[in-house]
């Protein structure tokens, strides 16, 4: 008899689930709850689906247990992402290493995996709600407002509360938790920070080239002088650096380099420590090459105000904040300023603080850190140590991923090894065996890709001699 999987959970690692489990000869059903599946994959890339990324680093994802989300992408790699996707009609664009679907549409990618859940038969239920999942001898019951589903085996993909208008809730959480699991807090990720100075208002809007260094109280010194007296930059420790493009808000900042130190900022918040950002707005340049622009500039304008000294550095706005914090006056002939001012705007230019006192809240989140505690879940097969039967993928798991196509590589990776292996398929075992014999699905399809005859590479070819069929 067919095994029946039960994959609740309609978004990126679900639908990757279902497929795999389906393709594995299990009868699959999707439950998902909102009246649509996949409905926070149309937002990602800001609509463009950045869905992987070719440079892959262990550090390029965060975890509470170190090596686990590597276990995993080992099992489906982003080469094997780029076959899987190619098979199934995406032809992938590539910018600075970050892959999109040409069609530069992320409802190409939702599309094609919903023609894939066709293709294979998976039963798709939206608008499906779940009242209770229980366990009952070898058997999962889901009660629902759409009846009672049966299942051997369950992947939860129920996604975290990041952009929660999606559909991922956080209704997942308590799903897993009643299943025995234990939920590390999750906070938001790749996210706005909140910043307590009162000069925001006057930046929003500036968009700037900086780099970002994101520091933390050390835990020892919690509630220490934040006064800058001697002795008290001891009190905080670099837990993140980034470089990009930062944008200013009237409530703090945001912008890539942001997003990327953002969820250390959560975390130490969350514990109750103190959390600074500090931003060189010149990062390209060092410390000596700023100190001669300025002497430069100095002699070159000296008769000019600070104001117009300052123009062509920055954004007009962030030209009188830093102006400003470095305690000189915009009307100010620059051959009047003392050397210590000079000093001090040099200091804000390369080294402005930010209090963090918040970050954006989960609406506003891309991805959350915490989630189902990965010491329970088994990484070769991403089975559940506490319930036979029950599998977990994408970010209902404490994995998090930076920006730049890594988390949903979580989400097809999660997805993958747990569909194959709630199927009864996909036993590490087995897999090892198909693989080390040169026959398994990915590794097959790879090869085929490597030699120039992958099903993606011919869509590739039959694209670029413009003779695609539809
Ligand atoms: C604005 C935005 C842009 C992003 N851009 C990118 C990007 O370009 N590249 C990238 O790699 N990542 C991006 N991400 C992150 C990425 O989208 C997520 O990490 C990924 O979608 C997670 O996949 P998932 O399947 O685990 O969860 P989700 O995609 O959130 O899917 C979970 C699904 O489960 C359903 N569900 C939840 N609870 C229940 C329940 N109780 N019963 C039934 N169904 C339930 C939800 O409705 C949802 O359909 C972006 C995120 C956002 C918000």
């Amino acid at each position: 008899m067919e095994r029946r999987v039960l994959v609740i959970g309609g978004g990126a690692a679900g639908m990757t689930a279902a497929i795999f489990a389906a393709r594995s000869h299990a009868s699959v059903t999707v439950l998902e709850h909102m009246d649509r599946v996949g409905k926070k994959l149309l937002s990602t890339g800001n609509g463009r689906c950045n869905f992987t990324n070719r440079d892959q680093k262990p550090e390029y994802y965060r975890c509470g247990q170190e090596g686990f989300p590597q276990k995993v992408l080992s099992q489906f790699s982003a080469e094997q992402t780029v076959a899987f996707f190619g098979e199934l009609g995406i032809l992938p664009k590539e910018r600075n290493g970050c892959l999109y679907p040409n069609s530069d549409q992320a409802s190409s990618i939702l599309d094609v995996l919903r023609m894939e859940l066709e293709r294979q038969k998976a039963d798709v239920r939206t608008g499906c709600r779940i009242s209770r999942l229980l366990r009952c001898g070898n058997q999962f019951r889901a009660e629902t407002n759409l009846g009672v589903f049966e299942a051997d085996a369950v992947v939860l993909a129920t996604g975290s509360k990041a952009a929660p208008a999606t559909g991922s809730d956080g209704s997942g959480y308590e799903l897993a938790r009643r299943l025995g699991h234990r939920i590390l807090t999750p906070l938001p990720a790749l996210v706005q920070l909140r910043c307590g100075e009162k000069d925001y208002k006057q930046l929003a809007g500036v968009r700037a080239e900086a780099r970002v260094d994101l520091y933390v109280e050390e835990e020892s010194r919690k509630g220490g002088s934040a006064d800058g007296a001697e002795g008290a930059d001891a009190s905080w420790r670099l837990a993140a650096s980034d470089c990009g493009e930062l944008q200013l808000t009237d409530y703090g900042i945001s912008g890539i380099p942001v997003f990327q130190v953002s969820r250390y900022a959560s975390v130490a918040l969350h514990k109750g420590l103190r959390v600074k950002a500090v931003i060189d707005f010149l990062p390209h340049q060092t410390r000596q090459e700023t100190e001669a622009m300025t002497a430069f500039r100095l002699e070159q304008m000296a008769n000019e105000t600070c104001e117009r000294w300052m123009i062509g550095l920055f954004h007009k706005k962030l030209a009188g904040v830093l102006l400003k914090r470095a305690g000189i006056s915009p009307g100010q002939k620059a051959g009047d300023v003392p050397a210590g001012r000079w000093k001090a705007l040099i200091g804000q230019m390369r080294g402005f603080t930010a209090t963090v006192t918040a970050t954006n809240s989960f609406e506003q989140a891309q991805v959350c850190c915490g989630g189902v505690d990965t010491r329970e879940v088994d990484p070769l097969t991403l089975a559940s140590k506490r319930t036979a039967g029950l599998y977990l993928a994408g970010e209902i798991l404490d994995v998090d991923g930076i920006c730049g196509g890594y988390n949903l590589q979580w989400a097809w990776s999660s997805g993958a090894v747990a569909g194959r292996h709630a199927a009864g398929t996909g036993t590490s075992k087995a897999a090892a065996g198909r693989h080390a014999a040169g026959t398994g699905t990915s590794k097959a399809a790879a090869d085929r890709h490597a030699a120039g005859t992958g099903t993606s590479k011919a869509a590739a070819d039959r694209h670029a001699a413009g003779r695609a069929g539809k």
